[in-house]
C-alpha cells in the first residue's frame, strides 16, 4: 500500500497522467460465430461456445452490438434468430452474409458462380434480426483475385444495394475492389478487416482513407498499432485522430481460442481507447459502427 502510494506520488510529481480505460459501449465490428464454436441454443457435451456462452462474454465486456458472420451462415442465423436472448444480453445483431460454406471456399469464392447464387438466396431470405447489412468477411490472399468475376459482381451488388463489405485484403486489392463498383469506390462501404494486416505503411492507409470517403478500418490483428505496453504507437495515434470517424474495433473470433480470450481482447481495446480524447474513443468504440448501421445508443446497464 505504502509502495503504491509512493509510485503514485512519483507519477504525479513527474506530471504523468494515468489514463483511465474507456468504459463506454463497444461495437464489435468483426465477429465470427463459426460451426466449430458450436452454435447451439443450449449447452451440449463437447460444445465449447453455445449461444449463452458467447452472449455472456459480450455482455460481461460491454459489447452492445456486433457484426455477425460465420462459416457457414448458420451461426449468423442462430444469433439473428435468438431475439429474446440477444435482447436480454443487450446486444444488437448486424447480420452479414459470409461467402463461405466451408474452408474450400476461402480460396475460390472470387470465381465461383454458386457463391453469387448463395448470397442472393440469403439476401432474399433475410433474418429475424432484419435484412442482411453486408457481405463478408472474405479473404483475398493474392490481390490479383480481386479481379475475379465473382469478386467484381459482388462488389457491384454491394455498392448498388448499399451493403457493407468486410474484406481481409491488402492495399492493392482495396484499390481494385473499389474500381469494380459503379461509384468507383465513392459510395462503397468497405470495412477493411485489420486495416492492412500485411503491414501496409500508415502513409498508404492515410492515402486510401483520403481517396475513398466510406472506407472504414477495422483494427484487430493490425501489426504496429500498439507499441510494447499495449498503448498506441505514435503514427497510428495520429492517424486515428486524423480520421476519428473511420475506424472500428473487432474481436475476429475466427478460431475458438479467440472466444477464450474475448475479455482480454476487449480490455486491450479499452486500455488504448482510454488514452484518446473522450469523444474520439467513443467514436471508434461505438459511434462509427452504430452510425454505419443505424444502431441506436444502448441504455446503460
Ligand atoms: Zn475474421
Amino acid at each position: 500500500m505504502r509502495r503504491a502510494a509512493a509510485c503514485l506520488a512519483v507519477l504525479l510529481a513527474a506530471g504523468t497522467a494515468v489514463a483511465a480505460d474507456y468504459s463506454g459501449p463497444l461495437f464489435d465490428a468483426h465477429l465470427h460465430y463459426n460451426d466449430e464454436a458450436c452454435t447451439h441454443d443450449s449447452p451440449v457435451p463437447g460444445c465449447p461456445h453455445p449461444m449463452a456462452d458467447v452472449l455472456e462474454r459480450m455482455q460481461r465486456n460491454g459489447v452492445r452490438a456486433i457484426v455477425a458472420n460465420s462459416r457457414p451462415n448458420d451461426g449468423t442465423r442462430a444469433l439473428a434468430s435468438a431475439r429474446e436472448q440477444t435482447q436480454a444480453a443487450g446486444v444488437a445483431v448486424v447480420p452479414f452474409v459470409r461467402l463461405y460454406r466451408n474452408r474450400a471456399d476461402y480460396s475460390n469464392w472470387f470465381r465461383d458462380q454458386s457463391i453469387v447464387d448463395m448470397v442472393n438466396a440469403e439476401l432474399a431470405r433475410g433474418t429475424p434480426a432484419g435484412p442482411y447489412r453486408g457481405l463478408g468477411e472474405f479473404h483475398l490472399y493474392d490481390s490479383a483475385n480481386a479481379d475475379g468475376p465473382v469478386a467484381k459482381q459482388l462488389m457491384a451488388l454491394a455498392d448498388q444495394k448499399d451493403l457493407a463489405v468486410l474484406a481481409h485484403v491488402d492495399d492493392v486489392a482495396v484499390d481494385k475492389l473499389m474500381a469494380h463498383t459503379p461509384s468507383k469506390g465513392q459510395t462503397m462501404r468497405l470495412i477493411w478487416a485489420h486495416t492492412g494486416i500485411g503491414g501496409t505503411p500508415v502513409a498508404r492507409v492515410d492515402a486510401l482513407m483520403a481517396r475513398f470517403p466510406r472506407l472504414m478500418g477495422e483494427l484487430s490483428y493490425r501489426p504496429g498499432l500498439t507499441c510494447g505496453d499495449g498503448q498506441l504507437c505514435p503514427e497510428w495515434r495520429a492517424l486515428l485522430l486524423k480520421y476519428p470517424d473511420r475506424f472500428l474495433i473487432g474481436s475476429d473470433t475466427w478460431v475458438n481460442q479467440r472466444w477464450l480470450y474475448y475479455g482480454e481482447l476487449m480490455k486491450g481495446y479499452r486500455a488504448w481507447l482510454g488514452t484518446l480524447p473522450t469523444a474520439v474513443a467513443k467514436q471508434i468504440a461505438w459511434d462509427n459502427g452504430a452510425t454505419l448501421f443505424g444502431i441506436s445508443e444502448p441504455a446503460p446497464r
